[in-house]
């Protein structure tokens, strides 16, 4: 007898998958599904697009570190939606740092070759979210439709 199917990936994560977090940007809905493993779920993966089971729109694979604001915080959403679609869900982004925060070369650990910060915080206005977006482009992931 065949196993019953699961069309839409409910249930426990199978070997080599882990759950990870959705958000839809039509209801603010927020549910995690089974993906493959493929490590820390905070890191930039291809952003996968699945059904939202609320209200049959695309909800979005995001960042462990997102956190969903109230559903009826229309502005809020706003800005989640928009740095969303521009394929920056709240994945830890990174940008090289100048040498000189470190302060004069003479006086700099001689052991630091170069060094990177962890981008943030995250904006909270779509006016924030419109510079973040501009700046971090070149770290957009691409999207994955998954079902
Ligand atoms: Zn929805």
């Amino acid at each position: 007898m065949a196993e019953p199917t699961d069309k839409q990936g409910h249930g426990q994560p199978g070997a080599g998958q882990q759950l990870i977090k959705f958000a839809c940007l039509d209801c603010h809905s927020v549910f995690k599904r089974p993906v493959a493993d493929i490590g820390k779920r905070n890191v930039p993966r291809p952003i996968e697009v699945r059904r939202c089971p609320a209200c049959g729109c695309d909800a979005y694979l995001m960042s462990s570190d997102f956190r969903a604001p109230p559903k009826s915080d229309a502005k809020a959403w706003e800005v989640v939606a928009a740095l969303t679609r521009a394929g920056l869900p709240y994945f830890r982004i990174y940008e090289d740092m100048p040498l000189s925060a470190f302060g004069h070369p003479a006086r700099r650990p001689k052991a630091i070759l170069s060094a990177q910060y962890r981008v943030g915080p995250w904006p909270e206005t779509m006016a924030e979210a419109k510079e973040f977006i501009a700046r971090h482009r070149d770290k957009a992931m691409p999207f994955v439709r998954a079902d």
